[in-house]
C-alpha cells in the first residue's frame, strides 16, 4: 500500500464546489504555473476530546487575506465564507486530524507578467499529515545546518506574504540541507542575521531567555511563532524579538523550530555542533507541551484558539 497521504483525499473545494480529487486540476497555461502568482496557508486540525478542531483558523485566513492584498489580489470570498468552506471540506473527507491547504491563485487568462487580467481562483485541500521533519523529530530533535542561500531582502520580496513563488528560495535551502545530510537549513537574511528555516520560524534559548528574529529579518510572521510568544508570556519566560548574529547558534542553550507543519521541533545540532547538551532542553519541552496540550484540547483553550469542526449549529444555537 502506498504511504502517500494524498491518496486518502476524496474531495477538494474549488471555487465554491466540492470536486472529486481526480478532477481538481488547473490549466497548464494558468498564470500561477508560470509566475508563482499564488498565496496560500498551512493550517492544522487536531483531534480533541470534543471532536476535531482547527487551530487558529481565523488568524490563518487573515494572513491569507494580507498575503493577497500585498499582491493586489482581492479575495473573492469573505473570511466567514472561507471558514465555512474549510470546515465543510474537512467534514466531506471525514478526516479527524489533518493539514489544511487553502490556495488563492491567478488562473487561466493571459500570459503577460501582469496578473491583473487573470481570474482569481480559490481551492482548499485537506489531507492527513504526520510529523513534518521526520518521525520522532518532536522528541529527539533534528540536525540542521546554516544554508548558503539567503532570504531575500525586504525590498525584493515581502516575506510577510506567504506566496507560492517565494518557496523557490525555500526549496533551494531545503534541497541543499538534505543533500548534505541535514534535516533542514537555517537561512540568514540579506545582511547576515539569523532569519528562519525553509518552512519554520526559529527560536533560541540563552540564559533562560527566549530569543527570536524580528519581522525585518525576512521571516514569515508565523502563527505558531505568535502562539509561542503568547505562551512564553503566560509561563513567565522572558522573550526578546531582535536581530540575532549567526554566532549565537553555536553558543545558545536550546534551539527549536516552530511551524504549523513542524509544530515545535527541537534542534539538537547545528553545523555538526551540539546545541547545549545535544538534546531537547527544558524550556523547549515546556513550550512544546503547552502548545500541543492546547491544540489537542488537553489543556483549556484559554485564548480561544480552537474552532470545532462538528456541531457548529449546536454551538451557535447555544450562544
Ligand atoms: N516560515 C516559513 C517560510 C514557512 O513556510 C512557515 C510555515 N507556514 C513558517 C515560517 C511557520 O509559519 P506558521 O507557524 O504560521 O505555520
Amino acid at each position: 500500500m502506498s504511504d502517500n497521504p494524498l491518496e486518502a483525499v476524496r474531495w477538494v473545494w474549488m471555487n465554491g464546489k466540492l470536486v472529486p480529487f481526480k478532477d481538481a486540476r488547473v490549466h497548464v497555461l494558468s498564470h500561477v504555473v508560470h509566475y508563482g502568482s499564488g498565496w496560500f496557508e498551512g493550517i492544522r486540525c487536531y483531534e480533541t476530546p470534543d471532536g476535531p478542531a482547527v487551530f487558529r483558523l481565523r488568524e490563518h485566513l487573515e494572513r491569507l487575506a494580507a498575503s493577497c492584498k500585498i499582491f493586489r489580489t482581492e479575495l473573492p470570498w469573505s473570511l466567514d465564507e472561507l471558514t465555512a468552506a474549510v470546515l465543510e471540506i474537512i467534514r466531506a473527507n471525514d478526516f479527524g486530524s489533518c493539514y489544511i491547504r487553502p490556495l488563492v491563485y491567478r488562473g487561466f487568462g493571459t500570459l503577460g507578467v501582469n496578473p491583473l487580467k487573470c481570474p482569481i481562483d480559490v481551492a482548499i485541500a485537506v489531507w492527513p499529515w504526520g510529523s513534518y521533519l521526520g518521525p520522532g523529530a518532536d522528541q529527539a530533535g533534528v540536525d540542521v545546518c546554516v544554508s548558503s542561500w539567503r532570504r531575500s531582502d525586504p525590498g525584493s520580496f515581502p516575506s510577510t506574504a506567504k506566496a507560492t513563488g517565494s518557496y523557490l528560495n525555500a526549496q533551494l535551502i531545503k534541497m541543499e540541507a538534505v543533500a548534505n545530510g541535514f534535516v533542514e537549513g537555517i537561512a540568514l537574511d540579506a545582511e547576515g542575521h539569523l532569519s528562519e528555516g525553509s518552512g519554520e520560524n526559529l527560536f533560541l534559548v540563552r540564559g533562560g531567555k527566549l530569543l527570536t528574529p524580528p519581522l525585518v529579518a525576512s521571516i514569515l510572521p508565523g502563527i505558531t511563532r505568535a502562539t509561542i510568544l503568547t505562551l512564553a508570556g503566560d509561563l513567565g519566560i522572558p522573550v526578546r524579538e531582535e536581530r540575532l548574529p549567526r554566532g549565537l547558534l553555536y553558543t545558545c542553550d536550546e534551539m527549536f523550530f516552530t511551524g504549523t507543519a513542524a509544530e515545535v521541533t527541537p534542534i539538537r545540532s547545528v553545523d555538526h555542533l551540539p546545541v547545549g547538551e545535544g538534546k531537547p532542553g527544558p524550556i523547549t519541552r515546556r513550550l512544546q507541551r503547552e502548545y500541543l496540550g492546547i491544540a489537542r484540547g488537553e489543556i483549556a483553550d484559554r485564548h480561544g484558539w480552537l474552532t470545532q469542526v462538528e456541531a457548529q449549529g449546536e454551538a451557535a444555537a447555544a450562544s
